[in-house]
């Protein structure tokens, strides 16, 4: 980043207070080339970044801060089930879009025990929510 940007540390939270490992990456600089530069690394642009490089394309992940610095950083750390107003879209778009959200949410916990799994993260994961369905 430049410009007036001023970078920051992560605010004090339970994830930094526990975070296994502190990364830290350089400063991007100069020109770099990539089939994706993925911007801000919170769990959108690291989810989506892993996603395309396991797919095998070349990615760039770009971060202001440090990683997780925003609100995947701050949050309470709970796998949610839920997107608000599933009734609404239910009433308004029917029984096939609602359900097909329904497994969505579903297979984003999937993908999370996944990587927990692969990637064998160390994050006191408590629960496989998938008995839960
Ligand atoms: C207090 C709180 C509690 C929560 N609890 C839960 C919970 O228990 N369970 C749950 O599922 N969800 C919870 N959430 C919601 C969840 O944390 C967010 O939905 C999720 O973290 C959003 O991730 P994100 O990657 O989209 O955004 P963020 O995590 O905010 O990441 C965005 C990143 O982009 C970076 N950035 C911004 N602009 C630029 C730029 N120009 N260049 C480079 N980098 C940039 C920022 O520094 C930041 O790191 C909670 C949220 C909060 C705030």
């Amino acid at each position: 980043m430049t410009g007036q940007y001023q970078f920051q540390e992560h605010p004090r939270s339970y994830y930094a207070a526990t975070a296994n490992e502190k990364v830290e990456y350089p400063a991007l600089e100069g020109k770099i080339t990539a089939d994706i530069c993925v911007v801000g690394g919170g769990f959108t642009g690291v989810a989506t970044a892993l996603e395309l490089a396991e797919r095998g394309y070349s990615v760039i992940l770009t971060e202001a801060n440090r990683i997780a610095w925003g609100a995947t950083g701050r949050n309470g750390g709970q796998l949610i089930h839920g997107i608000s107003g599933l009734h609404r879209v239910r009433k308004k778009h029917g029984e096939g879009i609602a359900d097909m959200l329904w497994d969505l949410e579903w297979r984003g916990h999937d993908i999370v025990h996944e990587r927990v799994a692969r990637y064998a993260i160390d994050c006191d994961l408590k629960m496989d929510t998938s008995k839960l369905r």
